[in-house]
């Protein structure tokens, strides 16, 4: 089968199936890192921009994105990364976002992405506040800059005690 045979909705709904290399309960469109789909010819061609451009797992869900694709049939897939303009939270679905939360990980903050936007010259910056995604107590406090993976920081509950993930934006 080639990219000829199938329609562009068909695609987004496959790659709604993909999930995040580092969060698996949510799937890369929820997290709204897949930007567009195209056919070419005999090709499809998806575009991705990552949570941040120095994101590591990228090449992960570069392969993800391959590898589903040709699972489905497809088998000329080309991958497109975009990094301008730049992911923020707001590409995430609601979806995403409750699914993250009950994975125990705190979505991102958009103070956070303001701070590190208006100041990308500066490496030190407040921490956002982030609310615990175990008992929304916005009493939490930063523990480590880098948690599981280096898209996430480690943050722990001040009321709750419990430590968690928070999924910050580069
Ligand atoms: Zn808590």
């Amino acid at each position: 089968m080639t990219a000829l045979d199938v329609s562009v909705e068909q695609v987004w709904e496959w790659l709604g199936e993909v999930a995040d290399p580092e969060i698996p309960v949510i799937s890369v469109v929820d997290l709204g890192i897949v930007r567009a789909v195209r056919l070419e010819g005999e090709a499809c061609v998806v575009t991705i921009t990552p949570t941040y451009s120095g994101c590591p797992a990228m090449q992960v869900i570069a392969d993800s994105v391959s590898a589903a694709l040709n699972a489905h049939g497809i088998e000329d897939v080309r991958i497109e990364s975009r990094l301008s303009p730049a992911w923020t939270t707001d590409w995430m679905s609601a979806a995403g976002k409750a699914a993250l939360k009950g994975y125990g990980i705190a979505p991102p903050v958009q103070q956070a992405i303001d701070i590190s936007g208006l100041h990308a010259g500066i490496r030190r910056r407040a921490a956002p506040d982030v609310a615990c995604p175990h008992c929304s107590s916005p009493h939490t406090q930063l523990t480590s800059e880098f948690g599981s993976t280096p898209c996430k920081a480690l943050y722990k509950c001040l009321d709750c005690r419990e430590p968690f993930d928070y999924f910050k934006c580069h």
